[in-house]
């Protein structure tokens, strides 16, 4: 078990709520939408703190508009596990009981030919329901209405995936000490699990654990390959703890690596420190990824590192900003994103660093810390 104290982070107030429900109300008249509607999902846990237990087919939604206080339709039976919800002083609740029509309860709360950013997540059944009810109105998907919603992370939000990526660290300590050789990807996998948990993840998301061949594909998860003497081992892990993400990637290798592959993975330190360090407030994300790639592109891989170089990562494990060609977007400082560089050779083997970066005021401040030279497992 962990020997660190999980130490719990301030909880966020009504205050933090109503906050965040202006600005987005704000950004939205800003980005020409007469409103936001936010299904279950990050953007309502964002927003209002409130996860409903299970999300169903029962329509709940939250209406944010720049003329009037953010309202909150629920139905009435998750009505008192709607008012539990820490933010839900900041919100004007209403609720529809089964039989009634929800569409008709949400139509008037809507201007009938609105525009309207919706949750990426929200579910067709309740977006074709809200455009029965008003065929006039038209929507548009939060990440592309409002990519950077949540993309700038106050100090709490930052502390809080300081704390995830802590604990996914320790995480990586430890599995450096299980046995890899003779087992399956699957079993290192379920102790990768095992050990977020152990250290205050409320959620596991991945564990991708490529051995040999499996490490040159970016998305290999876990499978039944049994891993060998010699075999380079791609290790991504992440999940949320306390309601925030974590993300690492560490590359190791089972015995004594050779020069080849630790050329390789060389390389790939150097593009991740390079990006690091390229890391400031007005700095276009795109150019984040032009950093790394150049450095693998001169050392002659450039056609191997198939992937991006980041994603954002907040309440979710992966969320704009993403640092890829054709971003424009410029850092801000409170971002909070990956570096990821990675050179992957089919049939053969692949390699990946991680780390989870804050763009602080003049630089960039890793959130993930553990060694990046190729750790030797047995
Ligand atoms: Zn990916
Ligand atoms: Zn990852
Ligand atoms: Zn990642």
């Amino acid at each position: 078990m962990s020997d660190i104290p999980a130490a719990t982070p301030p909880a966020f107030t009504a205050q933090d709520y109503a906050a965040r429900m202006s600005r987005a109300a704000r950004d939205a008249a800003g980005a020409g939408l007469a409103g936001l509607l936010v299904t279950p999902g990050p953007d309502l846990v964002w927003l209002t703190g409130y996860r409903p237990t299970a999300i169903t087919e029962r329509l709940t939604l939250l209406v944010l508009t720049p003329d009037s206080e953010p309202h909150l339709l629920v139905p009435a039976l998750e009505r008192p596990d709607a008012e539990a919800a820490p933010g839900a002083g900041a919100v004007r609740m209403t609720d529809w009981r089964d039989g009634q029509d929800p569409y008709a309860a949400a139509a008037g709360l809507l201007r009938p030919s609105g525009r309207y950013g919706v949750s990426d997540s929200a579910w067709a059944l309740h977006l074709l329901g809200l455009l029965e009810a008003l065929p006039r109105t038209a929507y548009q998907a939060l990440t592309t209405a409002l990519p950077m919603l949540r993309a700038v992370k106050d100090e709490h939000e930052v502390a809080r995936l300081a704390a995830a990526g802590a604990a996914a660290d320790a995480a990586y300590g430890e599995i450096l000490r299980v046995r890899f050789a003779g087992r399956r990807e699957t079993d290192v996998a379920a102790d990768l699990a095992r050990l977020l948990r152990e250290h205050g993840h409320s959620q596991v998301d991945f564990t991708v654990v490529g051995s040999g061949p499996n490490g040159a594909n970016p998305h290999h998860e876990a499978g039944e390959r049994v891993i060998e003497d010699g075999d380079t081992v791609v290790l991504d892990f992440g999940g949320l703890k306390d309601g925030y993400g974590s993300d690492t990637t560490r590359t190791v290798h089972v015995g004594e690596p050779t020069a080849e592959e630790l050329k390789v993975h060389d390389i790939v330190r150097e593009a991740q420190q390079a990006a690091f360090e390229a890391v400031r407030p007005g700095v276009a994300c795109q150019d984040i990824d032009r950093v790394a790639r150049e450095v693998i592109t001169d050392a002659g891989y450039g056609e191997h590192f198939i992937h991006r170089t980041g994603h954002g990562i907040g309440v979710t494990t992966h969320e704009p900003p993403y640092m890829v060609e054709g971003e424009l977007q410029q850092l801000v400082p409170g971002m909070c994103f990956s570096i990821e560089p990675g050179i992957y050779l089919p049939g053969r083997f692949g390699v990946r660093i991680e780390d989870i970066v804050t763009c602080a005021e003049s630089a960039g401040r890793r959130l993930n810390n553990t060694p990046h030279e190729m750790a030797v497992v047995a």
